[in-house]
This record gives C-alpha cells, structure tokens and sequence, in this order.
C-alpha cells in the first residue's frame, strides 16, 4: 500500500427515513414528525425531522419520552422496504463516480474517489454533483464531508448539516484534528466520553499531548485509537462489500518485535491456527482466491502483501512474509496480520443487501 493522500467522500441524507415519509406524503410536511415505534409497544424513535428536534427529539430516543418533549409529534410506523429501495437508488448515483463505496446504513456510505476522474477527480465537485443528483432525482437531501481520511469524512458531513458540505484538504488536518471535542470521534460513546473527561481530556490535542503509554495503560485498545485519531491517523481504508470478503486475524504486540524468526512464530503458533478456526467457522465451503499479510511498523506504517493462491498454506506464507519484511528499512513491527480473501458470490445475492 502506498502512502499517497487519498480523497474519501462521506456522505449522509439529512434524516433519511424522515424524508422520504415527507416526499411521499405532503402532510407530513411542516410538522413535527417522526419514525419509530408506537408509545403503547413502548417503541423508540428510530429517526425524526428537524422540526421535532427543536423539542429535543431524538433518534433511540422512547417514543414516549418524545412525546412528552412533543405533544404535536406525529409518529408514524415507517416502510422499510421504501427505504431500501431509495438506498438502492442512492447508491446508483454513487456508482457514477467510483466503484469503491462502503455502506455504513441505509443512508450513509464512504466513498473513496482517490482515482475518480470526473470533475478531474476533484473530491469537493464530486461531493456537490452526488448531492444535487440526489435531489433532482430522488427529491431528498445529502450532506457530505471531503478529507483525506475517514474518520475525518465523517466528522467533516456534519459540519453543514442539513443539505451542505464541508471539505478538510490534506493541509487543514492537523488543525481541524487539535480542536476536535472527543465526542465527535466516531465510537466515543457517553460512558468512556465520561472517563476521558475525568482524565482531563476535552479535544484532541488533549490527547496529542499525553503520554502515548499512559494512554494505553488507562484506555487501552481505545487509547490506541483516539492517539492515532488525534495525530490525524486513521489508516482504514474504504471496503466496498466484495472487498469484504476476507477473513483475516491479527495481533498487536505489547513489545513490538523486529526479526523474521519473530515474527515467523507469531505467524506459526498463533496467527495461522486461529486464521483456521475463523475461516471454518466464517466460510466453510467458500473457495480461497488470495492470500496476504499485513505489518504495521512501529511509525505506524501499515503494509500489506497477498498474492494470488486458491488454498490456505502455511508454507506460502514464508514467502509472504520475506517479501513484506523487504519494506521494514529497520523498523520494529507492532502489528502483524494474515488474511485471506474469498472468491466473491454472484453480483445478484450481494444486490440483496441494499
Ligand atoms: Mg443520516
């Protein structure tokens, strides 16, 4: 994997559900409303208007407790299999502009238009034109986030929300990162929000500034990550669902290790007997295409190697990982993972998702 700086597009309809109850019935519009389940089943919202978020409405929320903060709050059951469709529709626009895309829900997905070529592969153009397809065609509105990274893309489509963009070049990262509330980190939940505010971190540059081994001793696999975050790393690429098809294990050393025979061991003894037990149990009958390493050195460089190889195969993964450790340049290795991808199932049950 190279280290070019990549363009990633999030992109998120303004309360998705919603809006499509207030296409389809003018009624509904102008009013507080929301989708979710019934007060008396003792249902949640699952997602509501601006309209009904100015009374605090909001999504998980119970619809009781909505209706307390909203007496005029109109809820309605939703159709799923409407929103489905449009999410099909949707994801069609996207299929204009790059094939790499990776839904997180019905009305949200990561593209990656790092080699896009319309609008000469400029990403803020790209964003804008998927917005506007979205409403002349399916009459709703998409916010967006442009930046070199995805958590960053995800951050940066909530910024102009409802119906706006945002766009975070390569050069802002650092600066938009410092002044980041932590909150605003995708998976910082309530309860370790609480914590890091015990611990007196409000903003990213908080934690840029700590001690990266306290960190990890206090917060463990999360410190790990709101470190790498508030250095504006996040090395995860955009996964399009036939890319998903892997199986992969791996592990991160608590003393990071150097030599071949280290990591052969690793490889050996742990990485491979458990690669086995996740393959049976993922995908018993499914046929191997690749296989493949992946090393994460210590400045945080992540690589990965596969070639093309139709079985798992202890003994291939020898060749594998000389070839990987040609790019080590005397680094230690923190991380070190063995995959590998499946053939891919027809086109048309993968539709099934959407
Ligand atoms: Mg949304």
């Amino acid at each position: 994997m190279s280290e070019r700086i990549r363009k990633i597009i999030h992109v998120d309809m303004d309360c998705f559900f919603a809006a499509v109850e207030m296409r389809d019935f003018p009624e509904y519009r102008g009013r507080p409303l929301a989708v979710g389940g019934s007060e008396k089943q003792r249902g949640v919202i699952s997602t509501c208007n601006y309209e009904a978020r100015k009374f605090g409405v909001r999504s998980a929320m119970p619809t009781g407790r909505a209706i307390q903060l909203c007496p005029n709050l109109l809820v309605v059951p939703g159709r799923m299999n409407v929103y489905k469709q449009v999410s099909g529709q949707i994801r069609a626009i996207f299929e204009r502009y790059t094939a790499i895309i990776e839904p997180l829900s019905l009305d949200e997905a990561y593209l990656d238009v790092t080699d896009a070529t319309l609008y000469r592969g400029s990403a803020t153009l790209i964003a804008e034109a998927i917005r506007s397809d979205i409403f002349n065609e399916l009459h709703l509105t998409a916010s967006a986030g442009v930046a070199p990274i995805k958590f960053l893309a995800k951050v940066a489509s909530d910024i102009n929300k409802p119906n706006g963009q945002f766009v975070i070049p390569p050069n802002q990262v650092q600066q938009v990162v410092d002044k980041l509330p932590l909150e605003k980190i995708p998976g910082v939940g309530k309860v370790s929000l609480e914590k890091l505010h015990q611990a007196g971190f409000y903003l990213c540059e908080d934690i840029k500034q700590a001690d990266y081994r306290e960190l990890l001793h206090k917060f463990g696999r999360q410190g790990e990550s709101l470190w790498k975050r508030s250095h504006g790393i996040d090395e995860r690429e955009v996964v399009t669902e036939r890319e998903r098809k892997s199986v992969g294990v791996e592990r991160t050393f608590s003393h990071n290790i150097r030599s071949y025979d280290e990591c052969w061991q690793v490889i050996e003894q742990k990485l491979y007997p458990e690669l086995e037990v996740r393959l049976a149990k993922a995908s018993p009958d499914k046929a191997i295409i690749k296989q493949g390493i992946k090393v994460k050195f210590a400045d945080f460089q992540l690589t990965t190697i596969e070639h093309i190889h139709p079985q798992l195969d202890l003994d291939d993964f020898r060749q594998l990982l000389r070839d990987v450790l040609q790019r080590q340049n005397g680094r230690e290795i923190r991380l070190l993972g063995l995959s590998v991808m499946l053939k891919p199932e027809d086109r048309s049950k993968q539709l099934s998702f959407f």
